[in-house]
C-alpha cells in the first residue's frame, strides 16, 4: 500500500531548469521515513507528516476498498491503539510549557504499557480535558478485532466498514475533548511529536549524505491537518474504491 510523492532530486534539478518531477511511491509504515529511489535512480528519504497511525488508518481504507476486510480491521484497530496512546501524553503536553512528547512518553511509559492502560488512561485524559463524559468506545469493537485475530474469523466487508468509521468517529471525540483545553505550547503536539520521532530517526541512520524531504498526503487522520476540514473516511474509501490515490505534496 502506498501513496505518491515526488522525488526531492528531481524537484531540486526541475527548479534549476531540468526535466520535470517524476513521482514515486512511498509505502505506507510505522516508520518515521521510508527510503525510495525514483524510476531516475535517486534515492532518498520521505518523512510523511502524517503521524504513523494515520497512514495506517489510511492503508486500513485501502485494504477496505480491495475487499480485504480481515485486514482493513487489523490495521484500522491497531491505528486506534496507536492513537491511545497519544491521547495521554499529549493531555500533558498541552498544560505543560516547554513538554517534549518523547520525553512525557518515557515518563507515562508504564502508564502505557499495555492497551487496556492505555484506553483506560486515554478515557480519564478525554475526560479531565474536556470537563466532561469521555467518547464511549463500543465494546463491540475490540470484540470484532479480537476475533479476527484470535479466532482467525473474517469479517463483512460491511463489518470493517462499521469498524473503521467507528474508529475515525472515535477518533474526533477524543480530538474534540483535548481542544478543549487551550495548549500552552506554541507548536501543536503532532509536529513536535512527529519532529522528535523524525530526528531520532535521522540520528539512528548512518546517511548523511542521502537527501531527505517532507510529504504530506492529507490522510483521513492527518492529526496536523490545519485549516481545511478533513475528507470523511466514507468519501476517502469511496476515491479509493474508483481507483484513485491520494497525492502526497
Ligand atoms: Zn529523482
Amino acid at each position: 500500500m502506498f501513496i505518491t510523492a515526488s522525488c526531492p532530486t528531481c524537484m531540486q534539478q526541475a527548479n534549476e531548469g531540468g526535466q520535470a518531477p517524476v513521482p514515486i511511491e512511498v509505502p505506507i509504515t510505522t516508520e518515521p521515513a521510508s527510503q525510495v529511489t525514483c524510476p531516475r535512480g535517486h534515492v532518498s528519504f520521505v518523512a510523511v507528516q502524517d503521524a504513523p497511525y494515520a497512514l495506517l488508518y489510511e492503508r486500513a481504507l485501502q485494504r477496505l476498498s480491495r475487499g480485504l476486510a480481515r485486514d482493513a480491521i487489523l490495521d484500522a484497530y491497531t491505528a486506534f491503539e496507536m492513537f491511545l496512546v497519544h491521547v495521554v501524553v499529549r493531555a500533558r503536553y498541552d498544560r505543560e510549557p516547554g513538554a517534549s512528547p518523547t520525553q512525557l512518553m518515557s515518563e507515562l511509559s508504564d502508564a502505557l504499557k499495555t492497551s487496556d492502560r492505555c484506553l483506560a488512561g486515554a478515557l480519564v485524559a478525554a475526560s479531565i480535558a474536556c470537563g466532561g463524559p469521555p467518547p464511549k468506545v463500543p465494546g463491540r469493537l475490540q470484540e470484532m478485532r479480537n476475533r479476527a485475530i484470535h479466532r482467525g474469523e473474517h469479517p463483512s466487508i460491511k463489518e470493517a466498514e462499521e469498524a473503521c468509521f467507528t474508529i475515525e468517529r472515535l477518533v474526533r471525540e477524543f480530538e474534540g475533548c483535548l481542544s478543549k483545553t487551550p495548549r500552552v505550547n506554541a507548536g501543536a503536539y503532532a509536529l513536535r511529536w512527529h519532529f522528535e520521532a523524525f530526528k531520532k530517526y535521522r540520528d539512528a541512520m548512518d546517511s548523511a549524505d542521502v537527501p531527505f524531504s517532507f510529504a504530506s498526503c492529507s490522510c483521513v487522520l492527518d492529526p496536523a491537518r490545519a485549516a481545511k476540514p478533513p475528507e470523511s473516511a466514507q468519501k476517502r474509501l469511496e476515491a479509493y474504491r474508483s481507483g484513485q490515490r491520494p497525492r502526497a505534496w
